[in-house]
C-alpha cells in the first residue's frame, strides 16, 4: 500500500463515505461506472477488481474477458452532486489484463503511452481545453422536430434571468470543488450554446478533467431542468460544438515552444509539432470526429475548419498560434481547433500529441502561415496554397485512418482495430437511414 492510496482509505472512513464509484471508458469515450463498498477499496488497490471486459465497447473478445480495475488513488474526489447526507467518492481506473499487465485496450492506457514517449523526449505535455456545448429543453422537440434551445443568446451575451448564467456558475463551483479550476465561461455563437475552458493541466489530468466535466455539465442541467449535449451539430443552422485544445511542451520550467526573437515567437521545435498536426490530421481525424455527426460541424460553417492550414491568430485555421503576450513566455502554445467535444479525449490526446512529436522526431518541415479566411479562398486559391480539405464524412475520415501506419503504432493494434470495427457499424447504418431531409427533397413534404 503507497502513500497516496493509504490516504484515501483515511479519507474515506474520516468522511464516512458510504460508495466509492469507479471510472473508466470504452473506446468511444462513453464513461462507466461501479460502485465498490467502502471495505472493498483495499483489496481494489492490491488486486484490482475483476469484471467482464467483453461487455464493455471495444474492450475484449468474449474469449478473453476477465480483466481488472485498478483505482488510481491521484484521482480519488468526494463527488458533491450525489449530497452530503451519503457521500459519494470516484477515482479514474487503469485497466489490467488478468496477469496484472496494463491493459493495451484501455484509452486511458493509450495517453499514458504516448505521454511516456513524450517523457523520454524529454517533455512534458500541458493542454487546456476550451469546451462547448449546447443546453437544451428536455423532452421537448420544436415543431420542426429540432431540438429547443433554452435561450437565444449569442457570442459573449448576457441573457438576463436566462438558465444559462445561473447554469454556469453552478458548474464552475462544482468543477472547483473537484479541484478542476476554470479560465472563462461565457455564452457561446448559437442558442442556448455555452463554453467553459478548463486551466492548463498535464495531458492525463485534462482527459480525466473531461470526463467530470461531462458527467458534472449534465448532473447541472438535469437538476435545473434543461438537458446539455456535447454533440458537434446538434442544429444544421447554428454553429456546432468543438473542443479547441491548446498544447504546450515543457522542457523542466521551460516552454519548449517559445523562442524570443523568432517569427511569432515560436520556436523549431513548436513549428515542427504544428507540422506533425498538419501531416497527419487527415489520418487521426477519425478519432477527433468520431461520429457521423461530426462532419456535419466540420463542413456546415460557424467558424469550424475544414482545411489543412495553420495561422497566426487566424481563427479560420486548423491549427491557430495564438498571439504572444509580451512576458508571458510559459504561455506559448499551439490550439488545435479540428477536434469536437464527443471525442474520447484520452485517444484525442494520444493521437494529436502523437502526431505533433512525430513531427518533431521527423524534424518535419512547416509551409507558411495562412493569413487570409481560408474558407473565403476559391478551391483553386486553396489549391495553390496546399490547404487540402480535413475529410468529407465519417467514411472518409475512417477508409484513411484504416492505412496509417501512424495511427496503428499510436493506438497499439488493439484499440486500432476496435474503434474501426465501432466506426464502420456507424457508417453502416447510418448509410441505410432514409433521412428527413432525402423526404422532402425527394417527396417535397415536410
Ligand atoms: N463553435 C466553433 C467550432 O465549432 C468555434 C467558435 C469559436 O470558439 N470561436 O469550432
Ligand atoms: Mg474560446
Ligand atoms: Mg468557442
Ligand atoms: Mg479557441
Amino acid at each position: 500500500m503507497n502513500r497516496q492510496q493509504e490516504f484515501v482509505l483515511r479519507t474515506i472512513e474520516e468522511r464516512d463515505v458510504r460508495f466509492v464509484r469507479l471510472w473508466f471508458t470504452d473506446v468511444v469515450g462513453s464513461l462507466k461506472s461501479v460502485a465498490l463498498a467502502p471495505a472493498e477499496v483495499e483489496s481494489a488497490f492490491e488486486e484490482g477488481l475483476g469484471f467482464d471486459g467483453s461487455s464493455i465497447e471495444g474492450l475484449a473478445r468474449i474469449s478473453e474477458s476477465d480483466m481488472l480495475l485498478q483505482p488510481d488513488p491521484s484521482t480519488f474526489q468526494i463527488l458533491p452532486w450525489r449530497g452530503e447526507t451519503e457521500p459519494t467518492s470516484r477515482m479514474f481506473c487503469d485497466i489490467l489484463t488478468p496477469d496484472g499487465e496494463p491493459s493495451p485496450a484501455d484509452p486511458r492506457n493509450v495517453l499514458k503511452r504516448t505521454l511516456a514517449k513524450a517523457a523520454e523526449m524529454g517533455f512534458t505535455c500541458y493542454t487546456h481545453p476550451e469546451i462547448e456545448f449546447y443546453l437544451l429543453e428536455s423532452d421537448r422537440l420544436g415543431p420542426d422536430g429540432a431540438p429547443v434551445p433554452v435561450d437565444q443568446g449569442g457570442y459573449f451575451d448576457h441573457v438576463p434571468g436566462g438558465v444559462a448564467q445561473d447554469f454556469r456558475r453552478t458548474v464552475v463551483n462544482m468543477l472547483e470543488s473537484v479541484g478542476i479550476s476554470v479560465e472563462f465561461s461565457h455564452h457561446e455563437g448559437g442558442p442556448g450554446q455555452n463554453e467553459i475552458d478548463l486551466r492548463y493541466a498535464d495531458a492525463l489530468q485534462t482527459a480525466d478533467n473531461i470526463m467530470t466535466f461531462r458527467t458534472v455539465v449534465k448532473e447541472v442541467a438535469l437538476q435545473q431542468g434543461a438537458y446539455a449535449t456535447f454533440m458537434p451539430k446538434p442544429f444544421t443552422a447554428h454553429p456546432g460544438s468543438g473542443m479547441h485544445t491548446h498544447f504546450s511542451l515543457f522542457e523542466g520550467d521551460s516552454n519548449a515552444f517559445h523562442e524570443p526573437g523568432a517569427q511569432f515567437q515560436l520556436s523549431k521545435t513548436a513549428r515542427h509539432f504544428i507540422a506533425g498536426l498538419l501531416k497527419h490530421a487527415n489520418e487521426f481525424t477519425a478519432v477527433t470526429n468520431q461520429f457521423v455527426n461530426s462532419y456535419k460541424r466540420l463542413w456546415g460553417g460557424g467558424e469550424a475548419p475544414s482545411y489543412l492550414s495553420w495561422g497566426h491568430n487566424n481563427r479560420s485555421a486548423l491549427v491557430r498560434v495564438p498571439l504572444y503576450k509580451p512576458g508571458k513566455n510559459q504561455s506559448a502554445r499551439v490550439e488545435y481547433r479540428g477536434i469536437d467535444s464527443a471525442t474520447n479525449p484520452y485517444l484525442s490526446y494520444a493521437v494529436l500529441l502523437g502526431a505533433g512529436l512525430k513531427g518533431i522526431e521527423g524534424e518535419y518541415e512547416l509551409a507558411p502561415a495562412a493569413e487570409d479566411d481560408i474558407s473565403s479562398l476559391t478551391s483553386a486559391e486553396r489549391r495553390i496554397l496546399g490547404h487540402s480539405p480535413l475529410p468529407a464524412s465519417l467514411h472518409d475520415a475512417i477508409h484513411t485512418m484504416e492505412d496509417s501506419e501512424f495511427m496503428a503504432e499510436i493506438l497499439g493494434e488493439q484499440v486500432f482495430e476496435h474503434f474501426l470495427r465501432n466506426k464502420r457499424q456507424e457508417w453502416n447504418e447510418y448509410r441505410m437511414e432514409v433521412t428527413q431531409y432525402e423526404l422532402h427533397r425527394n417527396l417535397g413534404i415536410l
